[in-house]
């Protein structure tokens, strides 16, 4: 078989690639084991805004810009809706806070997504003394459905296997790759936290932050709107919610544990006043880098070889962004922001 690409791992960022791929007519073959990968637990929240300080997250707002309209032809391509649009209301802790959510509104990319009036309707059984502050054009992206979809139609049309890509099998020549009986141009690397099993790139600082989520139902409350305090609280419909996530640097296991637990019903119960049930938990390692900043380009001694990863804890928000970025860069010849490029990582030969 003869491709133009290979792509190893079907999270958002891979799939965003391959997506680049089809609108550009490039023949390719996927590799996904379907390992842990956060791109499919419940989450997918997108919201440009840092609602800890009230401050654009980098380039959140210009990546959000090519997003918003790629996830909407994934909707006409599928025929489904993956995007819901959902207010997120900031619980406000003083009146410091008001007076800072309003400042913060009135600035240019800011008042996109915050609304300067103070809200202080109350909701029965939510604490909110100061009020809320409000968030529009955000909301959430069905990331597990979407993924569902797009594997299933590649499955149908032959490139997409469900198998581990094992390093050992490719041979990498001047002009072009080989694994097994798969000759490609290229090859792009989309493994999200198994970056470190990959012996050409682990030499990239990737510092994976462990998140864990709850899932609950509370009998007495359905509301439609995402709350935020020290945690969100996002409504999944039924009465059902997802309370999360946590940061922990050090663990990097996929096993629930009981201090996060404990922290997320901590933060839960300073708000809630109303009785709930935990239904499930949520694990994941976010793929983050040691600057903060997602990873595109081309292996520094083998430019056949590419590199897609560090969405970090926005990846709704980046994978499209980023993978449009890197199809330029090998495509078109066109250079990558320094900030997210490879380069700024030096590799010992
Ligand atoms: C608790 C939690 C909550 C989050 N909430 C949000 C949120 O609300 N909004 C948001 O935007 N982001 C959120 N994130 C972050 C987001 O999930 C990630 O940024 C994103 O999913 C990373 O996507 P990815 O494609 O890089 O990696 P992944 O989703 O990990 O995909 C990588 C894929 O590669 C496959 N793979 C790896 N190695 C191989 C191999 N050798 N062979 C074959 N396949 C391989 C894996 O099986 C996997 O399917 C959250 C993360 C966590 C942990």
């Amino acid at each position: 078989m003869k491709v133009d690409y290979i792509i190893v791992g079907f999270g958002l960022a891979g799939m965003a690639f391959v997506a680049e791929l089809e609108k550009a007519g490039k023949s390719f073959i996927v590799f996904d084991n379907n390992e842990n990968a956060p791109s499919r637990i419940v989450g997918g929240m997108y919201n440009p805004i840092i609602l800890k300080r009230f401050t654009p997250a980098w380039m959140s707002h210009e990546m959000w810009q090519y997003s918003l309209p790629f996830y909407q032809e994934l909707e006409k391509k599928f025929k489904k809706l993956y995007i819901t649009p959902i207010e997120i209301k900031r619980i406000l802790h003083s009146i410091e806070e008001q007076n800072n959510w309003i400042v913060a509104s009135d600035k240019a990319v800011m008042s996109e997504y915050m609304q300067p009036e103070i809200s202080n309707k109350q909701v029965t059984g939510i604490l909110s003394p100061y009020g809320f502050g409000k968030l529009k054009n955000v909301g959430r992206v069905e990331g597990e459905e979407l993924l569902n979809d797009y594997k299933k139609y590649l499955v149908a049309k032959k490139q997409f296997l469900e198998k581990s890509f094992e390093y050992e099998h490719l041979i990498v020549r001047d002009d072009k790759v080989q694994y097994l009986n798969i000759d490609a141009d290229q090859i792009v690397f989309s493994e999200g936290t198994y970056l470190h099993q990959n012996p050409f790139f682990n030499y990239l600082p990737m510092r994976e932050a462990k998140g864990e989520m709850l899932v609950i139902e509370i009998p007495d409350l359905d509301i439609d709107f995402t709350i935020k305090s020290g945690v969100f609280m996002v409504p999944f419909g039924n009465n059902k919610y997802v309370v999360g996530a946590t940061y922990n640097w050090e663990d990097k296991t996929f096993n629930s544990t009981k201090e996060a637990r404990e922290e997320l019903e901590r933060k839960l119960n300073s708000f809630l006043k109303l009785p709930y049930k935990i239904i499930d938990y949520k694990v994941g390692l976010r793929p983050t880098i040691k600057d903060r900043r997602p990873l595109i380009g081309r292996h520094p001694k083998y430019p056949n070889l590419a590199v897609l990863n560090g969405l970090g804890t926005r990846g709704v928000i980046i994978a499209p962004y980023l993978a449009k970025s890197l199809f330029n860069h090998l495509e078109k010849q066109e250079s990558i922001l320094k900030e997210m490029d490879i380069k700024r990582y030096e590799i010992t030969l």
